[in-house]
C-alpha cells in the first residue's frame, strides 16, 4: 500500500519521521508521498525524501498558505529534486475565507502558469489538487490551463457524486482519505462508489483526519491508510486485497515508477 498525500515536514513528526515511516511499513504501507504547503516546506520536504528511502516528495502551494511568503525559485529547485514526483498541492478552498478568495485565486494562476513554462520539468510530474466547497470554480480553472486533465488528482475528496463527475470528467483521478470512514461522510461514499476502477488513490493527509477506528488520534500517521483502503473496498462492495492492488497500480501508474521500484527493494 501507498500513503500518497501526507505531511511529514508538519511538526507533529519532528525528530521521527524514520520511525513513523518504519511502523507504517510493518502495516503494509511501504511507500509515502510528504505533501509540500509553501515554496520553503518544498525545499524542506524534498530534503526529508533525500534522508529517506521509502519517502518521495511533493513542491506547491497550499491555498490556505497562500499568504505565506512565495519564492517561485525555490519551487522550481524543489521540482529539481530527483524524489520528488509532484507538483501541489495547490488549488482553492471555500471553506475557509482567510486568505481571502482573490489571493487563493491569484497563488492557483501564477503557480498554474509557472509550471506550464517550465516546460518539460513543470508536465513532467503529476499535480495534486486542494479543492474544498469549490469544484465549480476550480474545474474550469484547471481545464483552461493548458495542463492535460489527466494530469490531476483531486486529493482529499469531500464532495458529492456530481462534484465527482466533474473530476472525472476532467480526466482526474480521485484520492480519498479518512473522511471515507466517518458516520457522516455518506455522500463521500456514494461518490466513492461511482469512481472507475483505475482512477481511484487513497492516502491519509497526516496528521489530519484521523479514520474510524482511530478517529480523533493525533497525529494521524501514515500507517493508518490501511484504514482508508478497507472503507474504500466496502463502499465499493469489492474485495479489499483485489482493490489494494489496483489502487498501488493506480499510485505507480499515475506518481511513477520511482514507488514501485521502492517496494520492490523492500518487499
Ligand atoms: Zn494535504
Amino acid at each position: 500500500m501507498i500513503d500518497t498525500h501526507c505531511h511529514l515536514t508538519f511538526p507533529d513528526f519532528s525528530g521521527r519521521v524514520g520511525e513513523v515511516l518504519a511502523e507504517a511499513a510493518r502495516a503494509g504501507v511501504h511507500s509515502c508521498i510528504t505533501v509540500a504547503t509553501t515554496t520553503a516546506d518544498a525545499l524542506r520536504t524534498t530534503a526529508l525524501a533525500g534522508e529517506h528511502e521509502r519517502l518521495f516528495a511533493s513542491a506547491g502551494v497550499h491555498p490556505l498558505y497562500a499568504d505565506a511568503p512565495c519564492d517561485w525559485d525555490e519551487l522550481r529547485q524543489a521540482g529539481e529534486h530527483p524524489k520528488c514526483l509532484a507538483w501541489g498541492e495547490l488549488g482553492l478552498d471555500r471553506h475557509y475565507d482567510t486568505p481571502p478568495e482573490s489571493r487563493q485565486r491569484a497563488i492557483l494562476d501564477e503557480q498554474l502558469a509557472h509550471i506550464r513554462a517550465w516546460g518539460t520539468l513543470g508536465l513532467g510530474k503529476p499535480i495534486i489538487v486542494h479543492c474544498r466547497k469549490a469544484f465549480h470554480e476550480l474545474v474550469p480553472v484547471l481545464a483552461r490551463s493548458g495542463l492535460p486533465g489527466n494530469q490531476f488528482v483531486f486529493h482529499c475528496f469531500t464532495g458529492d457524486s456530481s462534484d465527482a463527475r466533474l473530476a472525472l470528467d476532467l480526466g482526474a483521478m480521485i484520492s480519498f482519505t479518512g473522511v471515507l470512514t466517518f458516520p457522516n461522510a455518506r455522500e463521500v461514499r456514494a461518490a466513492a462508489a461511482l469512481v472507475p476502477r483505475d482512477r481511484l488513490m487513497i492516502e491519509t493527509d497526516a496528521p489530519f483526519l484521523s479514520p474510524q477506528p482511530v478517529r480523533g488520534a493525533h497525529p494521524n500517521e501514515p500507517k493508518h491508510v490501511v484504514h482508508v483502503a478497507a472503507a474504500l473496498a466496502s463502499a465499493r462492495g469489492e474485495d479489499p486485497i483485489e482493490l489494494n492492488e489496483q489502487l498501488d497500480r493506480n499510485a505507480v501508474a499515475f506518481f511513477g515508477d520511482a514507488l514501485r521500484d521502492s517496494r520492490m527493494r523492500h518487499p
